[in-house]
C-alpha cells in the first residue's frame, strides 16, 4: 500500500515560509508528478514526504498512519535522486544490494530481490560490471534498482533524468512509465519539465511559490487550466495570451489560444500579421508572427511543409471553441 496524505503541511526555513499550509492526497498506485518552475518548492515537498526535512506544521499520513515524526527509514519509501551516487568500486549487484546489506537482511532474500530488480530493469547482463563501465542510462537504472529492492510502498523521484542527454531522457521516461505499469507502486515524481509531467503522470500537481495552482490529469490541465499560470505552464509551445479590445469582445480580460488551435493562411483569415521566424521541425512548423496588434508575438503550429519565410504576410484564425477566457485576476471564466 502507498497512500500518502498531506494535511495542512507547512514548511518554513527561518522566517521564510516556503510551503504555506498545503493539502494533497496521493492515492495508492498513482503516478503523481510535482511540476513547477525552479525554486517553487517541489524538492522541499518531496523531502518532507521522505522525512529528510521536518515539517513546520501539519500532518503527513502514509496508509492512514501518522508519519509526521517518523524517521526516513521507518516510512517505507524509497527515494531516487538526480545524482545517482553509486559506489564506483562495487559491482552493479553489490550497489543494488547495498541498502539490504545495511539492513542485515538474509543473503538468500537479498539475492532474490536483486535478481528480480535486475530482471525488471534489464540489468541482468551488466550485473557484474562496475558503474564506470556503464552508460548514464544504465547507471540511473542501477540507482532505481537500489530503490526497488527495498520494496517500498512508494517511490520518490527528484528530477532523476535531469543529468541525462535529451535522447536518453526520452528513453528513461518510457522505462520509468513501464516500470510503474509493472510494479503498480505509488510514484511521486518531481520535475520542472512539463513534457515529463504530461507524458508520465496519472495526476499532475502544478506548484508556484509553494502553492498548489491545480491538481488534475494531464488532459484536464491541458483542456481546462484553472488560471493563466497553469495555462501558460502546461503545453508546448506555450499558449498565446491576448488582452485588450479582442479579449473584451469575448467577455474576458485575457483570452488564451494554443499554437495548435490557430490556423494560418497566406491569403485569408481573422488576424493579419507578419512572419518573424519560421521554425521547421520536420513534422511541424512553428511560426512566430508579429504585427498582429494582439500580442508582441503569436506562435502558431502549422504543417511541416508550410511555405512562408521571414517578412511574409500571414493570416491567423482561432478555433472558436478552443479559446480560453480569464478574468483580471487570471482565473478561468467557465
Ligand atoms: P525546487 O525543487 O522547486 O526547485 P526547492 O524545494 O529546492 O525548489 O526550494 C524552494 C525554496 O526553498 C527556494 O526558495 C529555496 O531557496 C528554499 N530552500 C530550499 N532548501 C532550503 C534550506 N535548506 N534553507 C533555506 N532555504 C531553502
Ligand atoms: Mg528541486
Amino acid at each position: 500500500m502507498g497512500r500518502i496524505t498531506l494535511d495542512k503541511v507547512t514548511k518554513r526555513f527561518g522566517d521564510v515560509e516556503v510551503i504555506p499550509p498545503l493539502d494533497l492526497t496521493i492515492e495508492d498506485g498513482e503516478f503523481v508528478v510535482f511540476v513547477g518552475p525552479s525554486g517553487c518548492g517541489k524538492s522541499t515537498l518531496l523531502r518532507l514526504i521522505a522525512g529528510l526535512e521536518d515539517v513546520s506544521g501539519g500532518q503527513i499520513r502514509i496508509d492512514s498512519k501518522d508519519a509526521t515524526d517518523l524517521p526516513p527509514a521507518k516510512r517505507g519509501l524509497a527515494m531516487v535522486f538526480q545524482s545517482y551516487a553509486l559506489y564506483p568500486h562495487m559491482s552493479v549487484r553489490k550497489n543494488i544490494a547495498f541498502p539490504l546489506k545495511m539492513a542485515n537482511m538474509d543473503q538468500a532474500e537479498i539475492d532474490r530481490r536483486v535478481d528480480n530488480a535486475a530482471k525488471v530493469l534489464n540489468l541482468d547482463s551488466y550485473i557484474d560490471r562496475r558503474p564506470g563501465q556503464l552508460s548514464g542510462g544504465q547507471r540511473q537504472r542501477v540507482a532505481i534498482g537500489r530503490a526497488i529492492v527495498r520494496e517500498p510502498s512508494a517511490f520518490l523521484f527528484d528530477e532523476p533524468l535531469s543529468n541525462l542527454d535529451a535522447a536518453l531522457r526520452v528513453g528513461m521516461r518510457l522505462e520509468i512509465s513501464e516500470l510503474h505499469e509493472r510494479l503498480k507502486t505509488t510514484m511521486v515524481y518531481v520535475t520542472h519539465d512539463q513534457v515529463e509531467a504530461m507524458t508520465m503522470a496519472d495526476k499532475i500537481v502544478v506548484l508556484q511559490a509553494g502553492v498548489i495552482e491545480q491538481v488534475g490529469s494531464p488532459l484536464e490541465l491541458y483542456h481546462t487550466p484553472r488560471n493563466k499560470f497553469v495555462a501558460g505552464f502546461i503545453g508546448s509551445p506555450k499558449m498565446n495570451f491576448i488582452e485588450g479590445e479582442t479579449a473584451a469582445q469575448h467577455g474576458a480580460h485575457t483570452i488564451g489560444i494554443r499554437p495548435e488551435h490557430l490556423t494560418a493562411s497566406a491569403t485569408e483569415g481573422l488576424w493579419k500579421g507578419t512572419v518573424s521566424v519560421s521554425e521547421h521541425l520536420g513534422s511541424d512548423t512553428f511560426l512566430h508572427v508579429h504585427d498582429t496588434g494582439l500580442a508582441e508575438s503569436m506562435t502558431v503550429r502549422v504543417g511541416g511543409e508550410f511555405p512562408v519565410r521571414h517578412g511574409d504576410t500571414v493570416y491567423l484564425t482561432p478555433e472558436a471553441d478552443k479559446i480560453h477566457r480569464f478574468d483580471e485576476k487570471g482565473l478561468r471564466i467557465a
